[in-house]
């Protein structure tokens, strides 16, 4: 069995005290504390190399950590241990004799699966064992988000997620200095921002997605890379929709990049990769769909060919050539820029507006002129349509959704003294 030191808890009794000595004294570096409500315990972890130090105070006098601090008083109170498979590991003691205090795993905090050791058997010691979940813990990880949703005229408009997953904040941002965009958008260790996968429902005269984020087709290489963070993914919040995949009648692709794509397809249990959505018809531009097949050395790392190709071979590829309707209310509208054939979503129904512009303005941090993602193949387009985009949607009081916004699904974008702002909208 491979063991990592994973960080080492201290339970404290007086925390303004335990801060004065481990982070004043010491001058360690405090995180943000995180709260494990079924524990009553908050949790704040400060770095000490490539592990961390895990001050836990109680947040109730029930709390365990109240329980062993009056039993025992302060001091070590657990160590973690990172494994790569914890139901083998807990096999594989058990299988020597060893006392668990749990005979099989559980879920821990942040998608962990944890089982902790009974302490006759480790000499004295609390050992948990742990296997991570997807997704870096040092990310910021957002407040839980939920199912939004709008209605614009006959149709109704629900903004879904596939979780979360982390760019590097430069190329995020192109020619914007970090010391101006890290204040909006805080990078993690790895210089990584983190960033939503935020689909779209839109039911009218049929049940549309509009893209489908990153899906769980890729390996533990490309999820710790990109920082993947799905403990609630599209599955979870059609659910919560009121949607299953059945329910899909078309998929729409803002473009064929992998956090959009990725979730068109999955891989069956024969290992064949077939499309995610039974019943659906998949829209891709034409545009898209050529230099997605023919890449080249700048574009390849955002094209795989399991997201797209299995639609072909299912023949449920459709292609577009024009901006076209693809159900009342509903259009695509070329932008260019980001790839040249990347498309975004207008929608328009009893007099109201509303618009999904993907990668044209994947974040509210976006909204400046010069806030334009380095990963654009042709920035100066981006730049053109985003003006034009941004004029329109502040005459038109359009709703506008972010799709890559780890905290806005949806806003208004109003002019304020000449500056663009975002109004958040929140959904039903
Ligand atoms: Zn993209
Ligand atoms: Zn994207």
């Amino acid at each position: 069995m491979k063991a990592v030191l994973d960080h080492i808890g201290i339970a404290v009794s007086d925390l303004p005290a335990a801060l004065a000595f481990y982070r004043d004294a010491l001058g360690l570096e405090v995180e943000a504390p995180e709260e494990v409500a079924s524990q009553r315990v908050r949790a704040h972890f400060l770095a000490v190399g490539g592990s961390s130090l895990e001050l836990l105070e109680a947040t109730a006098a029930d709390s365990p950590i109240a329980k062993y601090v009056e039993k025992r008083g302060p001091g070590l109170h657990h160590i973690p241990l990172r494994v790569d498979n914890v139901h083998q590991a807990v096999d594989q003691l058990r299988s020597r004799g060893i006392r668990m205090i749990d005979e099989t795993p559980r879920p821990g905090a942040e998608g962990s699966t944890i089982a902790f050791i009974h302490p006759s058997a480790t000499h004295g010691v609390l050992v948990e064992l742990k296997q991570a979940g997807v997704g870096a813990r040092h990310m910021v990880v957002p407040t839980m988000s939920r199912v939004q949703r709008f209605t614009i005229g006959d149709l109704e408009l629900m903004s879904v997620d596939d979780g979360f997953f982390g760019l590097d904040g430069g190329a995020m941002f192109g020619i914007v200095p970090k010391t101006l965009w890290s204040k909006k958008e805080p990078p993690d260790e790895r210089n990584r921002i983190t960033l939503a996968m935020r689909p779209l429902v839109v039911r009218g005269a049929r049940t549309m997605l509009i893209d489908a984020g990153i899906g769980d087709k890729e390996n533990d290489k490309f999820n710790d890379i990109y920082g993947v963070n799905r403990r609630r993914t599209l599955d979870h919040t059609l659910a919560e929709a009121g949607l299953s995949a059945e329910d899909i009648d078309v998929v729409v692709a803002t473009h064929l990049h992998f956090d959009h794509a990725g979730g068109f397809t999955v891989r069956g249990a024969d290992g064949r990769v077939r499309p995610r959505f039974p019943r659906a018809q998949y829209i891709v531009r034409r545009g898209e769909f050529e230099d997605a097949t023919h890449p080249h050395a700048r574009n390849r790392g955002s094209y795989f060919a399991d997201n797209y190709i299995p639609l072909v071979d299912a023949g449920v590829l459709q292609m577009v050539d024009e901006d076209v309707t693809i159900m009342p209310g509903v259009k695509v509208r070329r932008t260019g820029g980001h790839t040249m054939h990347h498309q975004m979503i207008a929608i328009e129904s009893g007099g109201k507006t509303a618009a999904f512009p993907a990668d044209l303005l994947p974040t509210a941090s976006h909204l400046g002129d010069a806030w334009i993602m380095g990963f654009d193949l042709h920035p100066v387009d981006t730049l053109a349509a985003k003006q034009r985009f941004l004029a329109d949607a502040v005459a038109r009081n359009t709703l506008v959704f972010f799709e890559h916004d780890r905290q806005v699904a949806a806003a208004y974008i109003r002019e304020q003294n000449g500056a663009r702002v975002v109004e958040p909208a929140m959904g039903a």
